[in-house]
C-alpha cells in the first residue's frame, strides 16, 4: 500500500464507514478485510485488524513520536520506538531517529555526557624551540 497520508486515510475512513462512492476494486475489499475504525481520544482512527494497532498518518508521525519520547523522559531511540510500536503499526525507526537527533533536550544531555569524555588537547612539545 502507498504511504499512509491523511488523504489516504480519509479514503479508508470513507470505505470503512460505508460512505465510499468510488469504485469497489481490489483495494476496497482489501481495506474492508484488513482494517477497522476505532475512536482514540475522541478522534477517528484506522486500526489494523491483525495486531490491533493504529495506523498513523505520515503527517502525524513527528507529533506522535515527540509526545511518546517526551512521556518516556527522553529515552533512547530503541526504547522510544518500542513504545511507539505498542500503539502504532506503521511508524518506522528512521522517523524516531530523526526526531531524537533533533531533540533539544537530548542534545543537552549528550553535551553534558561528552564533557566527561577525555578531551584531546593539542600536544605541547617542550624543548624544541631552538635558539633564535
Ligand atoms: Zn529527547
Amino acid at each position: 500500500m502507498a504511504e499512509w497520508t491523511a488523504e489516504e486515510q480519509a479514503k479508508v475512513v470513507a470505505i470503512l464507514s460505508g460512505k465510499w462512492i468510488g469504485s469497489k476494486d481490489r483495494k476496497y475489499y482489501h481495506i474492508l478485510e484488513k482494517f477497522e475504525l476505532v475512536e482514540l481520544s475522541g478522534l477517528r482512527k484506522v486500526r489494523r485488524k491483525k495486531g490491533g494497532k493504529i495506523m498513523a498518518t505520515v503527517e502525524s508521525f513527528a507529533t506522535i513520536v515527540k509526545d511518546i519520547h517526551d512521556a518516556l523522559d527522553h529515552k533512547c531511540e530503541k526504547k522510544t520506538h518500542l513504545k511507539v510500536q505498542e500503539t502504532y503499526n506503521n511508524i518506522p525507526m528512521v522517523v524516531v531517529k530523526k526526531i531524537i537527533t533533533n531533540c533539544i533536550r537530548c542534545a543537552e544531555k549528550s553535551k553534558k555526557k561528552s564533557c566527561r569524555v577525555v578531551v584531546v588537547r593539542p600536544i605541547v612539545v617542550s624543548g624544541t624551540s631552538g635558539p633564535h
